[in-house]
């Protein structure tokens, strides 16, 4: 129900966010709970639950993701050192929020092992 997802309402502007980043295509915004100095979350401007969600017709806008990790991550002075891009999944994977976001997530050594 995109109407009642958090996501939807802060790339609308219905709830505040700290947007960095916006196109056409995709939204960016901070993390309310960062788990390194940068934790920017890339969005895809419509409504789509997961990536098991997705569509032929989504693969400019999933393209668009990865390209505003990279324009952001310059932004953020992270380029260089490098950074962890993470797309969660259903409940194995640890998706809470049910709007595709993009986790881009550096500016220290990353500590925790993939699985
Ligand atoms: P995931 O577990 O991959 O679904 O991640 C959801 C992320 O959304 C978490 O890292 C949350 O801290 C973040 N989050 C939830 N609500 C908000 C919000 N209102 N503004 C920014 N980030 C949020
Ligand atoms: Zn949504």
């Amino acid at each position: 129900m995109s109407n009642l997802c958090v996501f939807c309402k802060i790339i609308s502007g219905e709830i505040p966010g700290e947007k960095l980043y916006d196109d056409d295509l995709v939204t960016a915004f901070r993390d309310i709970h960062p788990v390194a100095p940068t934790h920017i979350l890339i969005v895809p401007n419509q409504h789509i639950a997961s990536v098991n969600d997705l569509t032929k017709a989504d693969e400019r806008v999933t393209g668009r993701m990865l390209m505003a990790a990279q324009i952001l991550a310059k932004q953020e002075g992270i380029a260089e050192t490098g950074y962890r891009l993470i797309v969660n999944t259903g409940p194995h994977g640890g998706q809470e929020v049910f709007h595709l976001h993009l986790h881009l997530i550096g500016g220290q050594k990353m500590r925790h092992p993939m699985g």
